[in-house]
């Protein structure tokens, strides 16, 4: 919060039914929870109240963030985990489960999309969908397979996990992500992204509170992002609170539209403990 120079950070002063939390930047950066995160999501769970955890991340399998959640003392269950591999893969079973699929992945999509029984080819003619995504292992040949499936044979559509630039690393450091690899195939197939299934995209939050019998208008979307996490809060007309722990800053919050900017902004997530309960438990900024 080194950049605040005017208006002052607002904190819920109520619990909303439902809490829905990105993880890098908000929840940890590396391998440690953000200051106040472990007591806030204590807080929440003794009230009963859900907690669901949203990463765009397609490197992942949801059980990967069970179990670095568990590690670093917030034990939790697999069905309150979603990302892009979970919402790729219902996406696609729901939509177009006879699409024969080309995923430019690295293995947690790859055997998602498997075990839902779509069909992955690296035959450029018999593509439907050029899957685009955050892959280490990217090289020269599957970019040729989707130009061939894309420009060559125009059959295939580019769709993709996430529109992130970069994943961000401790220390200011990241690594590139999937705009990466959709802007290479872009850029030589002249065509575009048909659809891109994570963060902003409202279908994200939907699969977050799906099973859970509340209002969207009563829960609230947590995240460091202000063109992922928070537009999608935007987006789906859901109250959304950035912590200043991650990538956005507060003077792009405050550059914004105000129908953009996040509807609280915090120094740390425990802020989303009303005032009230730290006052009750004596809680202050350095004693977490
Ligand atoms: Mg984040």
């Amino acid at each position: 919060m080194s950049e605040q120079t005017g208006a002052p950070l607002s904190f819920p002063t109520e619990f909303y039914d439902a809490y829905i939390f990105d993880m890098d930047g908000t929840i940890y950066l590396g391998d440690e929870l953000l200051p106040g995160v472990a007591r806030m999501i204590n807080e929440l769970r003794d009230r009963n109240i859900p907690v669901r955890f949203l990463s765009n991340n397609p490197t992942k399998d949801p059980q990967q963030y069970v179990q670095k959640l568990t590690k670093l003392g917030l034990p939790t269950d697999i069905s309150d985990i979603a990302n892009t591999v979970v919402t790729m893969t219902k996406w696609l079973s729901e939509n177009h489960p006879q699409a024969v699929v080309y995923p430019i992945a690295e293995e947690p999509l790859v055997r998602s999309l498997s075990e839902a029984g779509i069909r992955i080819s690296e035959d450029p003619a018999e593509i439907d969908f050029v899957i685009a995504s955050y892959d280490r292992t990217f090289e020269y040949k599957k970019l040729q397979i989707a130009f061939d499936a894309i420009w060559y044979h125009k059959r295939a559509k580019l769709i993709a996990t996430n529109p992130d630039r970069y994943c961000p690393f401790p220390g200011g450091r990241g690594e590139p992500d999937c705009a990466a690899i959709i802007a290479a195939i872009e850029a030589c197939t002249q065509t575009k992204c048909e659809m891109v299934i994570g963060k902003p995209n409202p279908q994200m939050l939907v699969e977050a509170i799906a099973g859970l019998d509340v209002d969207p208008e009563h829960c609230i979307m947590v995240g460091d992002r202000l063109g992922t996490d928070i537009q999608m809060a935007v987006r789906t007309g859901m109250v959304s609170a950035m912590p200043l722990t991650g990538d956005s800053t507060w003077r792009q919050a405050v550059a914004l539209d105000k129908k953009d900017q996040p509807t609280f902004l915090l120094d740390r997530a425990d802020r989303l403990i009303p005032q009230t309960v730290w006052d009750e438990r004596g809680w202050n900024e350095n004693n977490w």
